[in-house]
Formats: structure tokens, C-alpha cells, sequence
């Protein structure tokens, strides 16, 4: 391990206390390849601990009225406003307005001349609430604020890659006034302390995002006890443009939605399908727009994009794009065909341009399987039928983007394709109360804060013969 004592060194938080590990893991700063931290390397041990503080604040934490709750979850928010510049804040938010306008358990009574039923819904207990290195804070408190709120105690499981805000918010909850043991952070990787947390008897709900192989592992874990799976999982999301898209607003959008955040968003497009006529004239547009998206350091305020998350990442990102070369597709800019210039102090970071690929077929790798990085393939259609299979053609069906300025081809493309959410002439207009979530691979239980509440609880009904 690199050079070791001024290192950061982040802990467990079990019960309310930070709690030091047997054995610790290098955490990588991707603007320099340099060692930034080192994070617990956590394993059944302190997953046996985290469950155990989780089921005893149970009792306590569910008995509370929403209304408690709500306050300990504004409370947080407005810490985590002050600490933090971040959009994880906005969740724990919305939880907060959410469950203070709640009533308690869902209550329906309904008498049927003999019977009365009643139906409630009561939290799940202790949930695992498992999430990815990207948006690292804004996903962990999308699961922790809903869990939470709807009166469950939580064992949360940040990635390896990306725990360094998950430990900063820890230190906020005493002062918000969430009781030890309500929320418990174990750090370390997903094959050991991932898999303690999923297959722990106890803990009886899982929420997961993340890829999908990994879910598939979680889903095989979880199936002996039966467990309550929540799962957002990846993309290969297609924009279509048509002919009669307005250019001038769609370009930059897509290159934004191609390439924001390194590509490393879920919802990031890496297929655009272009109708034949505007074909030629798109592409040359795009890959002069994808040219102006520069690369930088965090300290360049001018730039749009940085380093990817980790090495493996970044030489698997690349992988891809030798593949496309190999099978005699043209990189029109980016990785291999310009140049990188970065200071000597980041030349060992992750970073790579963003990378245009055309003349690819839909059978491709690249065309097929999620990349989460700043590539995209750019291929031409003809007819609005075909477009619509060749998107759907995948296993995935997260997020789509449609141009037109045609609101009937609009609606009727858009219901058609097989994806959770569908912008059109637009990307990443967010409500965060509206459903979220995949279709087919992309995921299972969607999330949103009211479907993520209703997730987080047990229906139970109730019938009295009378
Ligand atoms: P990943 O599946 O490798 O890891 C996600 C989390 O699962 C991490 O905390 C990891 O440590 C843990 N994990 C890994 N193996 C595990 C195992 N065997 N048992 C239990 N836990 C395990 O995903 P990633 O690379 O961190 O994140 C990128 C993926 O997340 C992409 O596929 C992306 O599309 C997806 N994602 C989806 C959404 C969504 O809302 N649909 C949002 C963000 C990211």
C-alpha cells in the first residue's frame, strides 16, 4: 500500500459510532491514479454488527410518527445543504415533504356486509440498501431517505470506489437527530461485504444499483430467503432524431446526454439513430460539438468532462472502442484520432476523450452492450418502424430521447419503445416524485419517491368476520 500515515482513513459506522477495520483498501483520486484514501475492507464480521445495531434501533425508529421522522429527515437535508453542494440534498427533501404528508400505515376499511378489511403498510425491518460508484451521494441518500422515512432501520453498503461523501454524511446524523443504530454504513467491496450484507438472513429487503451481472449475482443470493429485491440497473439508450428535429436545440443536448459526466450516468445516450436525410449534416454538426467538450482537471472551471472512475474502468472503456476499429468501424474524433493534452501532474489520471463511432452495425458490441463511458455510436434509419426495433433491439430498456417536431410521431414513438423513461427534445428533465426505473434488464421495482416508499413497506390486509 502507497504511502500510508497523512492518508485519509475512512471507518465503518455501526450503531451510531465510527468503528475502525481489520483491513483497509487503496482508494484511487482518477484526476492523478494517485492513493486519495484507504476504506475499510469490511466483511461478515461487521455486517454481523451493522445487523445487529439495525434491528435493535428498529423498534424505536418504526414506533415514531411520519411526522418525527419527516423532521430528523429535513434536518438532515438542511445539514447536508450546508456541508455539501450536491443534489443527494434534494432527496432526503422530498422524503422529508413525502412522509410528513403520510398518515401513517396505508389504511383502507372497507366492510362488506360481514367483513371489515384492513390494509397497512408496515417498513420491512433492516434493508440493505446496496449503490454504485457514480452520483455516489445522490444515490445513497435515494435509498437511505425513502428507507428511512417509511419507518425501516438501514444497513447501507457505498462502492469501494466512491465512499468518501457516504462517510461525510455519517458524521452529520447525530446532529440531525437520527437515533444510533437507524443508519448503519459498512464500506468495502462487493464480492465480501456486498455478498455478507445480501445473504444475511436478517435483512430482509435489498435495494441495489448497480450492473446488471452484479444483480444477477444478488438475485441468486437472495432467492433462498426469499427476499424483497429492488434492482436499477444499466443502459444502452437510444436517441432518435428525426428529420424534422430542431437541430440547433438537439445537437448540443445530445452531446451532453452522450458525454456528460464522463458518460458515466445511467441515463446517458450511447446510440443516436439518425433519419437518412439529415444524416451527413448531423454527424459533421455533432462530432464539431463533441470536439468543443473539453476535457479538464477538477480545478478547470471551463471543463465539461474529467477523469473516469478507475483505471480497469478506463481500460475497458478503450476496450470498446478497439473492437468498433477491429470490426471496421470509423472513430470519427476522440480516443486514437485526437489528441489528449493534460498537466504533467494528471498524465497517470483516467481520462480519455469523448469518442464518436459510426459505419457500426447494430450486432456490435458496442451497439449492443453498456459502455458507461464518453462513447456513442452514431448510425442512420430510414422509417419510423425500423427505428423503433433496431432501439428496442437490446437487452436493456432504461431511457430514451425522441426528436421531432411531430407531437403525433412523438407520442406514438415513444409509447412504443420499450424504456422506462422517454425524453423528447429533451434529457434529464427530472421530477423526482415521478416513477423511475428500467424496463426488461434495466431493472426491476421502480423507484421515485413514492414507489421507493411503497418498496421500503409490507402490504398487510387485514379481515374481521363479524
Ligand atoms: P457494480 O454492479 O459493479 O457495483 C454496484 C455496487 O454493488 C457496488 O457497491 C459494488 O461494490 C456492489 N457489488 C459488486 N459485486 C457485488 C456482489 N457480488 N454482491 C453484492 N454487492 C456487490 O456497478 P458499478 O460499476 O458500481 O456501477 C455502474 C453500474 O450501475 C452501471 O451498470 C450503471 O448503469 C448502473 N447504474 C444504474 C442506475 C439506475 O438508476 N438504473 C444508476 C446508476 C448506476
Amino acid at each position: 500500500m502507497a504511502g500510508t500515515k497523512a492518508l485519509l482513513t475512512l471507518e465503518n459506522f455501526i450503531n451510531g459510532k465510527f468503528v475502525p477495520c481489520n483491513s483497509y483498501l487503496d482508494s484511487y483520486d482518477p484526476s492523478t491514479g494517485e492513493v486519495y484514501c484507504r476504506v475499510p475492507n469490511s466483511g461478515k464480521e461487521e455486517i454481523e454488527a451493522a445487523v445487529e445495531a439495525a434491528r435493535a434501533a428498529f423498534p424505536g425508529w418504526s414506533a415514531r410518527s411520519p411526522q418525527e421522522r419527516s423532521q430528523v429527515l429535513h434536518r438532515l437535508a438542511d445539514l447536508l445543504e450546508q456541508s455539501l453542494e450536491e443534489l443527494a440534498q434534494a432527496e432526503s427533501r422530498d422524503q422529508g415533504d413525502e412522509v410528513s404528508g403520510w398518515r401513517g400505515p396505508r389504511f383502507r376499511l372497507r366492510e362488506l356486509g360481514y367483513v371489515y378489511h384492513h390494509v397497512f403498510s408496515i417498513p420491512g425491518e433492516a434493508a440493505g440498501l446496496i449503490s454504485p460508484w457514480n452520483l455516489p451521494l445522490y444515490l445513497l441518500t435515494w435509498k437511505v431517505a425513502p428507507a428511512i422515512a417509511a419507518g425501516n432501520t438501514v444497513i447501507a453498503k457505498p462502492s469501494e470506489l466512491t465512499s468518501v461523501t457516504a462517510w461525510m454524511m455519517c458524521k452529520l446524523l447525530e446532529k440531525a437527530g437520527v437515533p444510533p443504530g437507524v443508519v448503519n454504513i459498512v464500506f468495502g467491496t462487493g464480492p465480501r461485504v456486498g455478498e455478507a450484507l445480501v445473504s444475511h438472513p436478517e435483512v430482509p429487503l435489498i435495494s441495489f444499483t448497480g450492473s446488471q451481472p452484479t444483480a444477477e449475482r444478488i438475485t441468486q443470493l437472495s432467492a433462498p430467503h426469499c427476499k424483497k429485491l429492488s434492482l436499477e440497473l444499466g443502459g444502452k439508450n437510444p436517441a432518435i432524431i428525426f428529420e424534422d428535429a430542431n437541430l440547433e436545440e438537439c445537437i448540443p443536448t445530445t452531446v451532453r446526454s452522450s458525454f456528460a459526466n464522463q458518460g458515466e450516468i445511467c441515463l446517458c445516450t450511447s446510440r443516436i439513430f439518425v433519419q437518412k436525410s439529415i444524416y451527413s449534416e448531423f454527424l459533421e454538426k455533432f462530432v464539431q460539438a463533441t470536439r468543443m467538450w473539453k476535457v479538464g482537471i477538477p480545478s478547470d472551471p471551463s471543463a465539461s468532462m474529467g477523469a473516469l472512475i478507475s483505471k480497469a474502468h478506463l481500460e475497458k472503456v478503450r476496450s470498446y472502442i478497439k473492437r468498433a476499429r477491429l470490426e471496421g468501424a470509423q472513430i470519427l474524433c476522440g480516443e486514437g484520432v485526437d489528441t489528449l493534452s493534460l498537466p504533467p501532474r494528471n498524465c497517470a489520471g483516467y481520462f480519455m476523450l469523448p469518442t464518436v463511432i459510426t459505419d457500426i452495425k447494430d450486432e456490435s458490441c458496442c451497439m449492443k452492450e453498456e459502455i458507461f463511458g464518453p462513447v456513442t455510436c452514431v448510425v442512420p434509419f430510414e422509417s419510423e418502424d425500423e427505428v423503433i426495433q433496431r432501439a428496442n433491439s437490446v437487452k436493456y430498456g432504461l431511457a430514451a430521447t425522441v426528436w421531432s417536431s411531430n407531437v403525433g410521431r412523438i407520442h406514438r414513438v415513444a409509447k412504443k419503445l420499450q424504456s422506462g423513461l422517454v425524453w423528447t427534445n429533451c434529457w434529464l428533465i427530472r421530477e423526482l416524485n415521478l416513477p423511475f426505473g428500467g424496463m426488461k434488464s434495466s431493472g426491476v421495482g421502480r423507484e421515485g419517491a413514492k414507489d421507493s416508499y411503497e418498496f421500503f413497506t409490507e402490504v398487510k390486509t387485514i379481515t374481521i368476520k363479524h
